[in-house]
């Protein structure tokens, strides 16, 4: 099969990541510039021709022609036209955006959009932890957990693209208020946000500003860490465990700077979920860390968009 190249756009509330890979998960290039979040979404769209400009031209003098660019953003996309639908958490202005069109009528290329949780899963179902399987379910734990479900292949998004809301699953119907509305949603448990919080309220006097630190003190027998992480740990189990009774998937990805934290945590999740899930559901289900690290949801927009190409329905020329 010929060797593809793609531009891949990952915009995130502090940073647009960018890059070329190749057909084969090969990363020709990838660099990041700050998002301006705050700024009207013509300043937004300014910033990611600018880095569509800088990588073509990277590509024309290695001469690695683009076939397509793929880009991920927050909140709920419309596949068909590469439109996000009404606004995102964390930007200002970035609402009802044509994203593919207007990138289209600046480049003659064809461009696709999709929501960058589920990017993300797929580019770690498409280049990363979940390259031979089918059935694959990623967790990004992060300020909020991003939720990505690829079934037989192929992205699931509801049937309003507004679906796979992993991070919304109430694990306590009684629970800490969430800001989506419901209660007692598992990223209110088992985000970064959430353990950082968590284990501030259990140490105001020594407050710490990250997760690494957490994994450190408990590492160094910190009572208090120690206690914060276990119970992140039974929160996300608790959670995991529903996606496996639900959707009996090949393997779960667990994401995000947490999951960094390395094997025994991955390990501890596996256990406290096989003590949850029921056996017939979680018999074969892997459990592992994501592999792609924060090139994820980038190299998924590549894989998505030369995926797409020439598909029925989407924008392609
Ligand atoms: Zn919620």
């Amino acid at each position: 099969m010929k060797k593809l190249y793609a531009i891949g756009i990952d915009i995130g509330g502090t940073a647009i990541k960018h890059g070329i890979c190749s057909s084969e998960g090969i990363l020709i290039q990838h660099d990041s510039i700050p998002t301006p979040a705050d700024a009207p979404k013509a300043i937004i769209l300014q910033k990611i021709f600018e880095v569509i400009s800088q990588n073509l031209a990277l590509s024309q003098e290695q001469g690695m022609p683009i076939s397509a660019v793929g880009v991920g953003t927050p909140g709920s996309v419309d596949i068909e036209r590469g439109y996000l639908m009404g606004s995102t958490p964390n930007f200002k202005h970035w609402r009802n955006v044509a994203i593919a069109e207007s990138i289209k009528h600046r480049f003659d290329l064809p461009v696709f959009a999709d929501n960058d949780a589920n990017l993300m899963a797929f580019g770690e179902f498409s280049f990363g932890a979940g390259k031979e399987k089918k059935d694959v379910i990623c967790l990004t734990l992060g300020t909020g957990i991003g939720g990505g479900i690829i079934i037989d292949g192929e992205i699931y998004r509801g049937s309003f693209y507004a679906g796979s809301e992993l991070g919304h699953m109430s694990i306590d119907y009684k629970g800490r208020q969430c800001n989506c509305g419901g209660q007692g949603c598992l990223e209110r448990y088992a985000s970064a946000t959430a353990l950082i919080q968590d284990y501030n309220l259990e140490n105001p006097k020594n407050p710490v500003s990250g997760t690494k630190q957490i994994f450190l003190l408990a590492k160094a027998k910190d009572k208090i860490a120690q206690k914060v992480i276990k119970n992140f740990v039974s929160y996300l189990a608790a959670g995991i465990a529903n996606v496996v009774n639900i959707f009996n998937p090949e393997m779960i990805i667990i994401g995000g700077g947490v999951s960094k934290a390395g094997a025994v945590f991955i390990e501890d999740i596996r256990d406290a979920c096989q003590k949850r899930a029921m056996p017939v559901s979680f018999k074969n289900v892997e459990i592992v860390g994501a592999t792609l690290g924060n090139d994820a949801g980038m190299m998924g927009a590549t894989a998505f968009a030369l995926k797409s190409l020439g598909k029925k329905g989407v924008v392609t020329s």
